[in-house]
């Protein structure tokens, strides 16, 4: 699988090096793997599904989170970049190393009691995934955990999500 992540330097800007997951998506077997490996985390150790709703954060998130839901018979929620949901929304801002970003949830999306599993493609600072799990919290739902297909350990992202299960599938 690890081949299938490609390393682009100086992506989206100078000094980062971007892991690249769209070779992985080209490649049938491997997506499929993924997905299947993603989902477990919303099965208990009886394989019995243990949630009720798979969030995905904007953009690579939607592509494995939708078919991690429909691999676990639960329906799929997005979330979405500030202004891009047409519904009543509850936004959540946290802070980038330059500036700010907002992250929002259809606030009917997520049922109060609802239990909901994150994921994303990359765990980097982990302000994504914090944002996330409070918007859940603002439905009245609680995040059973966060699955993710790379952490990228030097990021220390694990740190800032303050204790949620993290189901990483490789970690760099
Ligand atoms: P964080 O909020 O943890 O710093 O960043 C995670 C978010 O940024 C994820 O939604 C992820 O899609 C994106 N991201 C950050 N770095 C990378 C990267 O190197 N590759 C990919 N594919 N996404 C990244």
């Amino acid at each position: 699988m690890r081949q299938l992540i490609r390393d682009v330097p100086d992506f989206p800007e100078p000094g980062v090096v971007f892991k690249d997951i769209t070779p992985l998506l080209a490649d049938h077997a491997a997506f499929t793997e993924v997905v299947s490996a993603l989902a477990d985390a919303g099965r208990d150790a009886d394989g019995t599904v243990v949630v009720d709703k798979v969030a995905g954060m904007e953009a690579r998130g939607f592509i494995l989170a939708a078919p991690v839901a429909l691999a676990l018979g639960t329906g799929f929620v997005p979330v979405r970049k500030a202004g891009k949901l047409p519904g009543a929304t509850h936004a959540v801002s946290y802070a980038l190393e330059y500036g700010e970003a907002t992250l929002e949830v259809h606030r009917d999306s997520i049922d109060p009691g609802d239990r909901v599993l994150l994921v994303d493609d990359v765990l980097a600072t982990g302000g994504t995934a914090d944002a996330t799990r409070r918007l859940v919290e603002l439905c009245g739902g609680t995040v059973h955990a966060f699955a993710v297909l790379m952490e990228l350990s030097f990021l220390s992202g694990r740190d800032a999500i303050d204790g949620l299960p993290l189901h990483s599938l490789q970690t760099v």
